[in-house]
Parts: structure tokens; C-alpha cells; sequence
């Protein structure tokens, strides 16, 4: 691209062949900003799909489509969506999406680990195109290589996509609101601004330095409301393991305080049938590893127990039982009933989680992983564990919500088939998990 504004036309029909034009627009492209453009269409239909195209000079884009949600608390029948996250590109190729093509949603949400920062790993499928990341044109340049993927780029065309970030958009095990040394500021800061143009975020994400707005609220109608979690910006250092007075310390936070009055208001007046919370790390409180040694993880809520007992003492006290949490990050499946508290024998369920495996991270995955008898008898509220690859498709009604676990053979080569390896019901006012 040349180092020059680019005068870009933008159009939006009612059809495919781009015939019915309801709007078009101009905007600039600037190498500020990679040359990315950000436009934000008023005055839609609510409720249905349109397409949408670009123009350059004398370049066309390929026609993207999109849809309009439902009106804010119109009755609404049905939202079918799928959840990913973790799509390492180096590590396997993304034959997920070519099956998610297929899945007639309306929208894909993805929970973060969009880019990976590192070099290359040993018995890379295919290459990174630099050793580890730093500065804004190496971060722009990561993002750049995996939006070269023509599947992503078709599922990308093909709905509507719902993001959030999770570490490796910026670093591994990334906490924002702890340690901010100079060095560490100037990194995110870069990591941000690529982030930023290249995602189809609204203008009031603009990060300013080191800071970026995405937590961030969407309503399907009056199905469900999307609470969008930003786990990563604001949390206070991950507590080391051996200690639990760190854990418990009310201080901890992984939400920080302004996230957390936002959410936990948006949770009080919601109206949908539904609320999910879209974002990173397990809540339930998983012991991952087999064996007599415990193996928990405080880079997960499990770090943060005090805010994660608030927040689920708060959906019980809220007494609507319609609260899902969607989570990514740990490149497995699993299903989980959440409690606020573990000790209590007859504890009542305080939301239901389904944690969805990554697209390529780990490389081949195990549909039967050989620790999975031990994991489940550890993890007593776990109803399913698995280690393959793929997405998880959700189907909302305003009565009954239903997941199936959709996974991929292998994915380091292309074309693996795919198979629903599990699926569950949650009926709306009664969290926990049901066998569908
Ligand atoms: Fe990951
Ligand atoms: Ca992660």
C-alpha cells in the first residue's frame, strides 16, 4: 500500500449481486491506521441480512454479508451461533471454518487468542512470518499473515462477527491492570492498534495508548443479551498457587471495577431470556490435571475467588436461572455446572459454562484424551472433557438452549471431517446441564 490517504467507497444492498443498494458512503483509508476502514452503517432494517462491498481505485473487494439483530425486545424465535477461540495458525490449518460455513448462523462469536505473538514451533504446518512480536508493524504484520487464510476470510464474509481478546493478542498470560512497566505499556499499546484495525470493532473501541475499550454489551432482540468480557486489561497480577490468602484477597480482580459494575448492573436490568457471558477463562472451578496432586490454574477465575464468588452469588440472588458463561483459552471441551461456593454439598447451580476447545492450538487433538476418566471423577460438576479440535454451535430459543460439541479429526493436514461429539439442553431458569 502506498504511504498515502486512500479515498475507499463503500456500498450496502439488499442482495448479493450488490443490485438493491439501500446505502452507500465514502471514507479514507490512512497509513495511520494500516489502511483500515471502520464504517458504521445507521438506518438498517432491523433483523435481516445484508451485503456489503468496497471500493478502492480501481480495486473491488469480495462481497461481504451481514445482518442487522433483531429490534431491542421484539419477541424473538431463534439465534443459532457458534463460539471459537485459540486459531494458532502455525500450528494447524483451519478446516474448523469450513465446516462452521455450513452451519447457517447468525452470527460467530470468537473468545480471544486470535493471533499467537511467539516465533514459529518445532513441526510447524506452515510458518509464522517473523520470530516473537513487539512493535506495531511486526503486530500488524501477525494479523495481516492469518487473515490471509481463505477460510477464515470466508467465514469472516459469511455473518457477523461478535470478538474479544484473550492473552496472546498481546502476550501470554497478559494482565493488564498489574506491573506496567514502560516497555510492557509502549508493547500493548501496539498490540491494541493492530488489534483495533483489523477486527470489525465500532469506532468506540479506538484505543488510545495502552488502553482500548471491548468490554462491551449486545442484545439478539429479546432472546439474549451478549455481556462481552475483556478479562485481560484490567486484572490485578495472576496469585501464585501456594497462596490461598492471595486468592481469597478481596483485591484480586480480573474484571476491575468499572467492568464489574457494568456487568453486574446490565445482569440486574436485563430483560432477554437470556444472558451470556462471552469471554475468556473457565469460571467453574477446574482441576486439570489427573493424578493425586491438585492442578488448578490461577491465570483462570479460580485466581480471582473472591469476584468470582460475587459474581456468582450475584446471579443467584438475581433468582432467573438464564446466565450462560461461553469461554475459550484452554484448547479443550468442556461442560460445566458453576457453583458459587464447592464445599456445599446440595450448593444450587449458578449458571452453566461450555468451554470450547481452540480451532488449531495444540496441533491433532484426542477425542478420547486417556486422562479423561480421572478428570471427570475429579471435577464431579464436569459432564464432558474432550481434546480435539473445532467450534462449539449454540441454538438459542427464548424456552431452551441447546450446544453441540462439533470437532475435526486432525488439523494438520486440510479437509478432516467433522463430528457433534456431545450435546446438552439447558432449560431457561433451571442452570446446570441436561443431556440433549
Ligand atoms: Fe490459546
Ligand atoms: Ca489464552
Amino acid at each position: 500500500m502506498p504511504e498515502v490517504p486512500v479515498d475507499v467507497e463503500w456500498v450496502v444492498a439488499e442482495d448479493e449481486k450488490m443490485e438493491r443498494v439501500v446505502q452507500r458512503g465514502k471514507t479514507t483509508a490512512t497509513p495511520e491506521w494500516a489502511h483500515s476502514v471502520h464504517v458504521e452503517v445507521a438506518g438498517l432494517q432491523p433483523d435481516r441480512w445484508y451485503w456489503y462491498q468496497f471500493k478502492a481505485g480501481d480495486e473491488l473487494s469480495p462481497v461481504g454479508r451481514t445482518r442487522t439483530m433483531p429490534a431491542a425486545g421484539s419477541p424473538t424465535e431463534k439465534l443459532r451461533f457458534a463460539f471459537a477461540s485459540c486459531q494458532r495458525y502455525d500450528q494447524g490449518f483451519y478446516t474448523a471454518y469450513e465446516h462452521m460455513a455450513n452451519e447457517d448462523l447468525d452470527l460467530v462469536v470468537f473468545l480471544g487468542d486470535y493471533i499467537y505473538e511467539s516465533g514459529t514451533k518445532k513441526n510447524a504446518v506452515r510458518p509464522h512470518n517473523s520470530g516473537r512480536i513487539f512493535t506495531l508493524s511486526e503486530y500488524r504484520n501477525r494479523i495481516a499473515l492469518y487473515k490471509t487464510d481463505p477460510l477464515l476470510q470466508r467465514m469472516h464474509a459469511l455473518v457477523p462477527w461478535v470478538v474479544t481478546w484473550d492473552d496472546h493478542e498481546t502476550w501470554n498470560n497478559m494482565a493488564g491492570g498489574a506491573d506496567r512497566s514502560d516497555e510492557e505499556l509502549a508493547r500493548r499499546a501496539a498490540a491494541y492498534k493492530a488489534y483495533y484495525e483489523h477486527m470489525p470493532l465500532r469506532r468506540v473501541s479506538l484505543p488510545s495508548g495502552p488502553d482500548m475499550l471491548l468490554y462491551r454489551g449486545l442484545s439478539f432482540g429479546g432472546l439474549a443479551n451478549f455481556f462481552v468480557l475483556d478479562t485481560r486489561q484490567y486484572r490485578t497480577k495472576q496469585p501464585k498457587l501456594d497462596s490461598p490468602q492471595d486468592i481469597m484477597s478481596p483485591k484480586a480482580t480480573i474484571l476491575g471495577g468499572a467492568q464489574r459494575e457494568w456487568l453486574f448492573r446490565g445482569l440486574q436490568q436485563s430483560p432477554t431470556q437470556w444472558n451470556v457471558l462471552a469471554q475468556q477463562v473457565p469460571i467453574a472451578r477446574i482441576d486439570f490435571k489427573a493424578g493425586e496432586a491438585p492442578g488448578y490454574n490461577t491465570d483462570k477465575w479460580f485466581g480471582y475467588e473472591s469476584e468470582r464468588r460475587r459474581l456468582l452469588d450475584h446471579l443467584l440472588a438475581m433468582r432467573r436461572g438464564n446466565t450462560v458463561v461461553i469461554t475459550g483459552d484452554v484448547h479443550a471441551n468442556y461442560a460445566n455446572d458453576v457453583f458459587a461456593d464447592y464445599r456445599g454439598e446440595k450448593a444450587p447451580v449458578a449458571a452453566t459454562e461450555f468451554v470450547g476447545t481452540s480451532i488449531t492450538s495444540d496441533g491433532d487433538g484426542e477425542a478420547n484424551p486417556a486422562d479423561r476418566e480421572a478428570l471427570l471423577a475429579k471435577n464431579p460438576f464436569m459432564r464432558f472433557y474432550n481434546r480435539e479440535r473445532g467450534y462449539v454451535l449454540c441454538e438459542l430459543t427464548p424456552k431452551t438452549w441447546r450446544t453441540d460439541y462439533r470437532t475435526v479429526e486432525y488439523v494438520r493436514q486440510p479437509g478432516a471431517p467433522i463430528h457433534t461429539r456431545a450435546s446438552f439442553v439447558v432449560e431457561n431458569g433451571r442452570p446446570g446441564l441436561q443431556k440433549a
